[in-house]
């Protein structure tokens, strides 16, 4: 699969990424449909972003479709679409317990 990464500030490559077709135990594996980039995005290409660090691949608000889900994953199946915050949260962290969020995909 092709992806993209920032590379450095100002520079964006092109790069080949290994399919992983076999998600483990509590893992899902995706295809990316959409992408956006946000502020964030721009400012880590810029090379102003504080706790960015180079090489990454960018992309934290996507519009994709569930290809294969592992063992013990009961809230999405293959064919949905759904929207992604990629992130993972410590429940006992101070940023948690005051947002109270869970890091769970929205499908449809
Ligand atoms: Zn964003």
């Amino acid at each position: 699969m092709h992806a993209i990464e920032f590379t450095e500030p100002q520079k964006i490559t092109v790069i080949d990424r290994p399919n992983e077709d076999n998600p483990a135990s509590g893992e899902a594996v995706v295809r990316t449909h959409r992408m956006g980039i946000c502020g964030t995005d721009l400012s880590c290409y810029l090379g102003k972003f504080p706790f960015f660090a180079y090489p990454r691949t960018p992309g934290h608000e996507l519009g994709l479709e569930v290809v294969a889900v592992g063992e013990g994953v009961t809230n999405v199946q293959p064919g949905d679409k759904c929207s992604l915050e990629p992130y993972v949260n410590d429940p006992e962290s101070p940023t948690s317990k005051r947002a109270r969020r869970t890091a769970a995909p929205a499908c449809r």
